[in-house]
């Protein structure tokens, strides 16, 4: 199977080619067509799967296919939340690659810094918004960011979000979504807590095991 094969938008195949990708790797082959045709995910996998793409790649296709004529600031309509300010700069970084030719715009917030440059960048307006849970409901709970147009959610690691005690933070977040939307849930492993996380928060969703 090929990335052509998947039916995905020109400029992010050129993107993906760019990147020296030459064929979806298993969960990306798995999870792709469930994303395209906007179910929910359950998707139990590990970092280095290739699992950023398998995510990354749908929205940034769903998200440039509907941007035609779109005027105005940008929305938020997709959402990441992961645990840490690593993982959510390496998620950053891997989407502007595979979005570079879409003229979409991602950026990245979490803690340990000041959030003047954070705020600034989310006035200008960003498609794709990618945080920590403990800076994103302080920047929510100030009212710099809104949701109202929020067609996408991650929520990657999981079960590394619950190990760092984000649970309570996790499900206020999820709290303020708007329901009409597509969710995505990762996680390596899958305890009980996960399970039932998950289920509040997917709607119909298949399940992808790497
Ligand atoms: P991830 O699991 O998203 O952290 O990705 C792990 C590594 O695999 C990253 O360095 C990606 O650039 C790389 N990668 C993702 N998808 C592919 C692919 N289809 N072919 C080759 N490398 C890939």
């Amino acid at each position: 199977m090929t990335f052509k094969d998947l039916g995905l938008a020109e400029p992010i195949l050129k993107a993906v080619e760019a990147e020296g990708y030459t064929s979806p790797t298993p969960i990306q082959q798995q999870a792709i067509p469930i994303l395209l045709k906007g179910k929910d995910l359950l998707g139990v996998a590990q970092t280095g799967t290739g699992k950023t793409a398998a995510f990354g790649i749908p929205i940034l296709h769903h998200l440039y296919r509907s941007q035609n004529g779109q005027q105005g600031k940008r929305k938020i309509k997709a959402l990441i939340v992961t645990p840490t300010r690593e993982l959510a700069i390496q998620i950053g970084e891997s989407l502007t690659a595979y979005g570079k030719h879409t003229g979409l715009r991602n950026t990245v917030i979490f803690g340990g810094v000041k959030q003047g440059k954070q705020v600034n960048t989310l006035r200008n307006g960003v498609d794709i918004l990618i945080a920590t849970p403990g800076r994103l409901l302080d920047l929510m709970g100030q009212g710099f960011i809104t949701f109202r147009d929020l067609e996408f959610v991650v929520l990657d690691e999981a079960d590394q979000m619950l190990d760092m005690g984000f649970i309570h933070d996790i499900k206020k977040i999820i709290a303020q979504l708007p329901p009409k939307r597509q969710s995505l849930f990762f996680s390596a492993t899958m305890p009980k807590t996960i399970v039932e996380l998950s289920q509040k928060m997917l709607g119909d969703f298949e399940r992808v095991t790497i």
